[in-house]
């Protein structure tokens, strides 16, 4: 197998750089490489690239420039919004309600919080891994400080509805801010967060074509959170740090042609993950997990009954096909998935699911040829 034969069916996990990220990576870092909070020409020159890009980027998620805030991913800005609210909070009695299918950076700092002594709600899910809005309004009051609900599971892709809960919390009346991790659903869905109803957001570069290390946090001008990082008054006096200007003009590169070739873009992956699930379908006895409801373009997590996903993944990886047992830091330890936990998934297939995930630099044709060497797999391990 030569080396670029290799089938990358991983775009959940990390996606490819994009070429106009990569240039505008090395643009900026060429002509605007000085510290943009400094008092010179080329500093100014840095400043004026991070605030075109957040002001582009605002206008791709229907934000204001201000309510934008740089941080190295996804996880810092769900730790930020998830913690912060509980440091020194005077309320001991203050809550926070998440789902228990929420991606490791939001359940760790769920957990940190829980340490403090804060009470935690975490909500369950239906068999299809549907959260239910009525389970987390149920589990709001007026100590509840955050609601933190994804838009899109990473493992299975399945939508929640966080429009729906968002209306449901409105009518509430309470001072509360609803969070919601998008990292996942931003790949293949646009994203207007006011329309959403949302009052923050998660979005990390590396699951669009852009950089690794850089993210958003979206914040309404309406909401207050205190700031994570201490020290310089970068980022409108809300997150210290020297910013990663190239790293901005990246993840701007690789949003823009993200959003303009959206629709190009979903219709090509979605034929070919069609493709890739008929001819399992049609050839293995499979469980295409949230087949038949809303569920994201780009993922496609599979029940192999029979078989141990760990042995079919070195299996596919050996055949050049890069896939994943879920998400990249279960897919380390080992341990079953908690989505397909709470799922009730039984004990006996929890261990047989594999994700694929198909993105932009998906060719036409990988999805057979993926599931070609799925079905050879098989055959091989037999
Ligand atoms: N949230 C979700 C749903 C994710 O899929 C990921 C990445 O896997 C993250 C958060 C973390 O983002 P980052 O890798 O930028 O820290």
């Amino acid at each position: 197998m030569k080396k670029n034969d290799y089938l990358y069916l991983d775009h959940a996990a990390s996606t490819p750089m994009r070429d106009v990220a990569f240039e505008a990576y090395k643009q900026t870092e060429s002509v605007a490489f000085a510290n943009s909070s400094g008092g010179h020409e080329l500093s100014r020159k840095a400043k004026n690239i991070l605030e075109e890009s957040r002001d582009r980027i605002a206008n791709h998620f229907g934000a204001a420039p201000k309510e934008i805030t740089f941080t190295s991913g996804g996880t810092e800005a769900d730790n930020w919004i998830i913690k912060m609210p509980f440091i020194n909070n005077q309320n001991k009695n203050a809550e926070l309600v998440t789902s228990a299918i929420e991606h490791e950076a939001v359940l760790g700092s769920a957990e940190w919080v829980e340490s403090l002594g804060y009470k935690v709600n975490f909500i369950g899910c239906d068999n299809f891994g549907v959260i239910k809005t009525e389970d987390v309004i149920s589990n709001i009051n007026s100590n509840t400080e955050i609601v933190s609900i994804m838009l899109a599971n990473n493992e299975t892709g399945v939508v929640q509805p966080v429009k729906e809960i968002a209306q449901s919390i409105k009518k509430l009346d309470y001072d509360l801010i609803f969070h919601s991790d998008v990292v996942q659903a931003v790949s293949t869905t646009k994203i207007d967060f006011h329309e959403l109803g949302i009052q923050s957001a998660a979005i990390s570069g590396h699951k669009i074509g852009g950089p690794k290390g850089i993210g958003i946090m979206f914040l309404s001008s309406e909401a207050k959170i205190p700031s994570f990082l201490h020290g310089g008054k970068q980022e409108l006096e809300r997150r210290a740090g020297t910013v990663n200007v190239s790293g901005v003009a990246s993840l701007s590169a690789a949003l823009d042609e993200q959003q303009k070739n959206m629709e190009l873009q979903n219709n090509k992956i979605l034929k070919e993950r069609t493709e890739f699930e008929n001819i399992l379908k049609n050839n293995l006895d499979v469980m295409i997990v949230g087949e038949n409801i809303s569920r994201l373009d780009h993922v496609s997590n599979i029940q192999f009954k029979g078989i141990h996903s760990e042995t079919l993944m070195v299996a596919l990886d050996l055949q050049g096909l890069g896939v994943s047992r879920g998400s990249a830091c279960a897919s380390g330890a080992q341990k079953p998935s908690h989505v397909l936990q709470a799922m009730k998934i039984s004990d006996d297939l929890i261990n047989s699911h594999l994700r694929f995930s198909f993105g932009w630099s998906t060719n036409s044709g990988d999805g057979v040829k993926a599931a070609n060497i799925v079905l050879s797999s098989i055959q091989g391990m037999k």
